[in-house]
């Protein structure tokens, strides 16, 4: 999956304009994959008494900043009054350029303005080349200028107009000021952010607090919004991992597991297309004078390995999955812990289908899955639905019934066609402790990109046809899902429960504390026992107290903590304290094997990543 698109960011056009008696310039050759196209006029050019701009569009230039650039150009052009303008794309001026294409799109509507406005012949040598000049400036006051300029969007304003309805199950469609919010109250506060922009209070967030607890925390060492995992937290990201196989399996249709890369070349015409319509969260990095765009989710490469396999109708529809590290780049100011990252684990689904219907049909087992998932951990979901306006007129129904589906009405956003790759992309929000929404499943039906990545199958007369392909994390990224259940737990302990985990994700399933040392070798052999059944145990034989074992034991939310002394021993049976009932029961090992057994067997069983023995491990958590 991928998210939402443009956000804010600078933009920038760097000028440097030369008032020059001569200019020459001759094409060389491609300086990137596919240059603007350059015919016999363009090749090169010799310019006298010429006002030559050399340009640098960086980042993400919108077309907004073209009537400034030609304003300041032509205000430049009206003082030394040149025979002629030469706009010169010069890619020296910014260590960020922008993307290819986004740069040629920029310049020709700079030229465009330039040549209605000039009133003299306004010229463009081609972008992508490298190039010779030469150049003789007149060296008076004017002849060199350098000019940069800006354009900042505002945080929390929207960039795109979006148009918002609330959507109820039975179909009925309100503007978001004439809905009744009672009894919708999580709706409510989806549309005040959404909406209205409603900043949300501060506040301790508890699930910070958690995930110290278990190590998930900050790499400060990294770049901002990268995390680092204990072996307690690193037990938890491979748990999530593994389910979010299982779950993906478990749709009933055939999923094939991939392993990708991270990187992929900005050069790459599908790559940066898509890219822009990413928006500009882009993690970008360069390496020997290349450009990489970090994969935002598994997208690209799932995409980029599709295209190279040979897909009969008959395969349709199948999915693709893998558990992806993905980078976006986040403001920095809102990073948030297992929230929102620079650097996360993806489970990413992609379903590739016939055609429309069949998308819109396999979605529903999608939708499906997402709402037992969450249901699963005790939360329900409140919707977003992006679509484009084609989709709100010509799929009324089909939006209704995906929202009869959720069971709950719908903050839905129309926007205009062709700004991204999806034309339907529903976001699952929870609403966390803090009164925030967060986002954390979705599914997206995305119409353009088998064409932009050439993936394509042969239907049943042998044409070449490209399918619809869905985006789905159907539990969130591992470390937001991972934020659902802490923040689950946040709610426990507000309603006078004892937050905990459930026992599949817990790091420490079950700890063994003998009352003294002359049990270690009972304590031992219990664990050894339960760790053959390929649960997580440990074995509290430090020498320190028996309170202090225990309450260590409660400060890690460890489901099941068995206290072994004499009476045990000579029973040979365990004494079992369970957190969730505050409960101690006297157990046979075999019975409480079998009672793990039957709780954890709908979920993945990871081993421990730590060794048994307490008094032999480090302090691994601060
Ligand atoms: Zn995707």
């Amino acid at each position: 999956m991928s998210g939402k698109g443009p956000v804010t960011r600078c933009f920038f056009v760097r000028l440097l304009s030369i008032h020059a008696r001569t200019f020459s310039y001759r094409v060389l050759e491609k300086a990137i994959e596919e240059p603007e196209p350059v015919d016999q006029d363009s090749r090169e050019g010799v310019f006298e008494n010429s006002l030559v701009i050399f340009i640098t569009i960086e980042a993400e230039d919108t077309v907004d900043l073209i009537e400034e650039a030609s304003a300041e150009i032509l205000d430049i052009s009206s003082k030394v009054k040149p025979a002629s303008i030469v706009l010169y794309p010069y890619a020296h001026l910014s260590p960020q350029l922008a993307l290819p294409n986004k740069a040629i799109e920029v310049l020709t509507a700079l030229y465009d303005v330039l040549k209605q406005k000039a009133g003299i012949p306004v010229y463009k040598a081609p972008f992508g080349w490298y190039k010779s000049f030469k150049l003789e400036c007149y060296g008076h006051p004017l002849s060199e200028l350098s000019r940069t300029i800006t354009k900042k969007t505002q945080p929390g304003k929207k960039i795109l107009e979006k148009e918002f309805y609330i959507v109820t199950p039975s179909g009925e469609i309100y503007a978001p000021d004439k809905f009744d919010y009672a009894g919708y109250s999580e709706l409510k506060i989806l549309v005040d952010k959404e909406v209205y922009g409603k900043e949300f209070e501060g506040g301790e967030n508890r699930v910070n607090y958690y995930c110290k607890k278990f190590g998930l925390e900050w790499e400060s060492m990294s770049d901002h919004g990268h995390m680092r995992y204990s072996p307690y937290a690193a037990v938890m990201i491979e748990a999530v991992s593994r389910y979010s196989w299982q779950v993906a399996r478990a749709l009933g249709l055939p999923v094939f597991r991939i392993i990708g890369t991270n990187m992929f070349n900005l050069k790459e015409k599908p790559v940066y297309e898509h890219a822009s319509l990413f928006g500009d969260r882009l993690y970008e990095i360069e390496v020997d004078g290349e450009k990489y765009v970090l994969r935002y989710a598994a997208c690209h490469q799932q995409f980029a390995m599709l295209k190279d396999w040979v897909i009969s109708y008959k395969d349709l529809p199948f999915g693709v999955f893998e558990v992806a590290d993905s980078y976006r780049l986040e403001q920095r100011g809102e990073l948030s812990l297992c929230f929102r990252l620079r650097k996360f684990y993806m489970p990413d689904l992609h379903i590739l289908t016939r055609d429309f219907r069949e998308a819109i049909e396999v979605s529903k087992i999608v939708q499906r899955q997402i709402h037992s998932e969450a249901r699963k951990v005790g939360r329900k979901y409140v919707a977003l639905y992006n679509i484009t306006r084609d989709f709100f007129e010509n799929y009324r129904d089909v939006l209704v019934e995906f929202i009869k589906n959720d069971g709950y009405p719908a903050l839905v956003a129309v926007i205009p066609p062709g700004i991204y790759y999806w034309v339907l992309n529903v976001e699952y929000h929870i609403i966390d402790n803090l009164n925030r929404p967060r986002e954390i499943a979705t599914f997206q039906i995305d119409t353009g990109n088998s064409r932009r990545f050439g993936i394509a199958y042969v239907d049943e007369k042998g044409d070449r046809r490209y399918p619809i392909i869905i985006h789905t994390a159907i539990i969130g990224s591992i470390e937001r899902y991972i934020y659902m259940v802490l923040d689950t737990a946040a709610y426990m302990e507000r309603n006078g429960q004892v937050p905990a985990l459930p026992t599949w994700l817990s790091p420490v399933q079950v700890r063994v504390i003998p009352v003294s040392k002359e049990y270690n070798e009972y304590a031992y052999n219990v664990a050894k026992r339960i760790l053959d059944e390929g649960f997580r145990v440990d074995v509290d034989d430090r020498d320190i107290t028996l309170g202090k074992k225990i309450r260590e034991a409660g400060i890690l939310w460890i489901p099941y903590i068995i206290v072994l002394g004499k009476r045990e021993f000579e029973t040979q049976t365990l004494n079992v304290r369970i957190r969730v009932t505050n409960k101690q029961v006297t157990l046979k090992l075999e019975e409480f094997i079998k009672m793990l057994r039957k709780e954890c067997e709908e979920y993945p069983q990871v081993e421990p990543y730590f060794p048994m023995s307490l008094s032999k491990q480090p302090v691994f958590l601060s």
